[in-house]
């Protein structure tokens, strides 16, 4: 490959030997903002480790309503199941935030964990990770406001990206939260009124991340390796 711009934390944490063996069987990959990663029961031909930007796992019911599910940033990888066993889909994996990740192969991938033990435990670190935040999801949406969980996503977000301003609609948030527009306007004149963010016409801007935090539920988890 040319012209790496490695930042995805799992490959940081890899054995010298397993990190040459995955690069070499990757491919550089832009995306941009909206770019479609698949489909619900697609079969998982490839894997994305992002380095920059942001792809989100997005759950849509039958009447079309929506929520994000988890998003993947530097700290992890897409199809977190299929580096294991061939894998369908279960979720419609979007980008919201353009940028760039490593493609290899999920078949590829496979042969390459079943001959290496570390390779296996730092892949499974990740699916460790993800699985906690999945396990908090249910009870934080039963439980926590919509401000708070408006402000966790942006933290997550502001995590993931480059700089503190996010452009996203208020529809879009709305999808990805599971509730209505009027919900996150009013979720972001509460964040706005504290002095976390300021919100105008399709973009967030992180004023006071202290403040957000203050804001946000208990379920934030700082990603690691950010
Ligand atoms: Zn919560």
């Amino acid at each position: 490959m040319t012209n790496i711009s490695q930042r995805n934390a799992l490959l940081s944490q890899l054995e010298p030997q397993d990190k040459a063996d995955l690069i070499s069987i990757m491919s550089d990959f832009d995306f941009e903002a909206g770019h479609e990663f698949g489909e619900v029961g697609d079969d998982i031909s490839h894997i994305y480790f992002v380095n920059h930007g942001i792809i989100s796992a997005v759950a849509t019911m039958e009447d079309g309503q929506s929520a994000e599910a988890y998003m993947v940033g530097c700290e992890g990888f897409t199809g977190v199941t299929a580096w294991q066993v061939p894998a369908e889909t279960s979720v419609r994996f979007f980008c919201h935030l353009a940028g760039n990740a490593f493609r290899v192969k999920a078949a590829k991938l496979r042969g390459l964990a079943s001959q290496s033990e570390s390779l296996r435990t730092t892949l499974a670190s990740y699916g460790a990770a993800l699985q906690v935040e999945l396990e908090q999801a249910a009870p934080c949406n039963a439980i926590h406001s919509a401000t708070q969980r408006f402000a966790k996503w942006l933290l997550r977000a502001h995590d993931r990206a480059n700089g503190d301003t996010l452009f996203m609609t208020q529809e879009f948030l709305a999808k990805m939260l599971g509730v209505q527009r009027t919900t996150v306007n009013d979720a972001a004149q509460s964040l706005a009124a504290a002095g976390a963010i300021s919100y105008s016409r399709g973009r967030v801007t992180i004023k006071d991340r202290a403040a957000l935090e203050r804001a946000s539920c208990e379920c934030y988890l700082t990603p690691e390796g950010t």
